[in-house]
């Protein structure tokens, strides 16, 4: 898929971009950039697709929820994730178009992708981005938040087929706070990292 639409909007609105053929390249220019940090990272099947925790854990402290660490507790992880300078976490869809969303259960990832940390990485794989803001969404909620039902076990009308959303009232929904980034937010740098290649859902 030809980026340069998706990139040119991104920067107009504010947004750092930088574009990658492979998710290895992207890894390499991580890993060169990041050193002797205190990195979060939010739940993403991206992030770990590309065994980012495992190369940025070599020159980083890396806190991520998905790792616990003996005698941390998740709340604790979660906070200690958000408080790092550093914040990585992938989108449930990107408009070509500029628009950024997510979708969260806990909502510690989409609370630290608004305000917090220094700067903030979000990995994008081609499969999440949609030609504008409706079919963003539109795949945020109908494809990414079923599959993530699906791949958690939850017992929601969407894990059955993983098809759509059904919009539920089950005590296991994981959508539960939406975010969308029109603009770059005035407190932090942000760098959308851009790979031509399908990662996490
Ligand atoms: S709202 Fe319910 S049905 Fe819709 S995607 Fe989320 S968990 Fe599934």
């Amino acid at each position: 898929m030809d980026l340069t639409i998706t990139r040119e909007n991104l920067e107009k609105r504010g947004f750092q971009v930088s574009c990658f053929e492979t998710g290895r390249e992207a890894v390499k220019y991580l890993v060169s950039t990041i050193k002797d940090e205190e990195v979060g990272i939010g739940g993403s099947v991206t992030i770990q697709q590309l065994g980012l925790y495992e190369e940025l854990g070599k020159a980083n402290k890396v806190y991520w929820p998905w790792k616990p660490i003996d005698g941390i507790d998740d709340q604790k992880m979660r906070e200690l994730a958000h408080r790092a300078r550093i914040y990585f976490s992938s989108v449930n869809g990107l408009a070509e178009t500029g628009e950024i969303i997510n979708i969260d259960g806990t909502c510690n990832r989409i609370s630290a992708t608004l305000y917090g940390p220094k700067k903030i990485y979000l990995v994008v794989g081609v499969n999440k981005i949609a030609p504008d803001y409706d079919q963003a969404l539109h795949r945020a909620r109908n494809i990414a938040a079923p599959l993530n039902c699906q791949r958690l076990n939850r017992k929601t009308p969407c894990a059955v087929k993983g098809d759509k959303c059904y919009d539920c009232n089950s005590p296991e929904r994981i959508c539960r706070g939406l975010t969308v980034l029109w603009r770059r937010p005035t407190g932090a740098e942000y760098e959308v990292v851009l790979i031509n290649e399908d990662l996490g859902y």
